[in-house]
């Protein structure tokens, strides 16, 4: 029997936009995956904390965003796990909860170029491929990639999304709209929450 497809989104999501759920949608199309799963880390690895919104807002922020597409779950593992979230951790526990699953890891151009510095990444890559995306700001050096870890990457077309949370941190703080930029559910949430004032 073929194994279901299943693209791990990870990320701070703080908070999600819509340059997060296109990269979603894009790898599942470009990749043929089954389902994407968005998992907020609790914290991430390359950070010491998250600098806007905490764990409870931004896994609430993913559901709203991911609702009603039948392709996109939220998940939970990282947050329910707490600690430092270490992409090796959750995809051992992910792959040992779904042995049925084929997985995947999705991310963007900044991070295709960061895999070197994650933590295992010998390990990670043993373990599963990535999808990387293109993202406006990084041009990707295939070069300083040391072949183990290219070789695990495969490029999905994504139209350039120039949007990142911290540039959405940065216009609510100065009192932009955020309109179009994130999911209307998660800008009715921000404002509700009064986050990132
Ligand atoms: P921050 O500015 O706080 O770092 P971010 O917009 O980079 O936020 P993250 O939660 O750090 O969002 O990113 C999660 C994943 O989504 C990463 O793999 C990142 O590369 C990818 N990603 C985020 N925004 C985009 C985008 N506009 N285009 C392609 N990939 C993206
Ligand atoms: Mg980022």
């Amino acid at each position: 029997m073929k194994k279901r497809k299943v693209g791990i989104m990870g990320g701070t999501f703080d908070p999600i936009h819509l340059g997060h759920l296109l990269a979603g949608e894009c790898a599942r199309e470009g990749a043929g995956l089954d389902e994407v799963w968005f998992v907020p880390v609790f914290l991430p690895p390359h950070k010491e904390q998250t600098p806007g919104a905490d764990s409870r807002q931004r896994w609430e922020m993913v559901c709203l965003a991911v609702e009603g597409n039948p392709y996109f779950r939220p998940i939970d593992v990282e947050i329910a796990k707490g600690g430092k979230s270490y992409s090796i951790e959750t995809v051992q526990i992910l792959q040992q909860r779904y042995p049925d699953l084929l997985f995947s890891y999705i991310i963007g151009a900044d991070m295709v170029q960061y895999l070197p510095n994650w933590h295992r990444i010998d390990e990670l890559v043993r373990r599963i491929g990535f999808i990387g995306l293109k993202r406006p700001g990084t041009e990707i050096r295939w070069d300083l990639l040391p072949e183990h870890i290219r070789s695990c990457v495969t490029i999905v077309d994504m139209p350039s999304v120039d949007i990142s949370s911290t540039v959405i941190r940065e216009r609510l703080k100065t009192g932009h709209s955020v309109r179009y930029m994130v999911p209307d559910k998660v800008r009715l949430y921000i404002e509700e929450e009064k986050l990132y004032g």
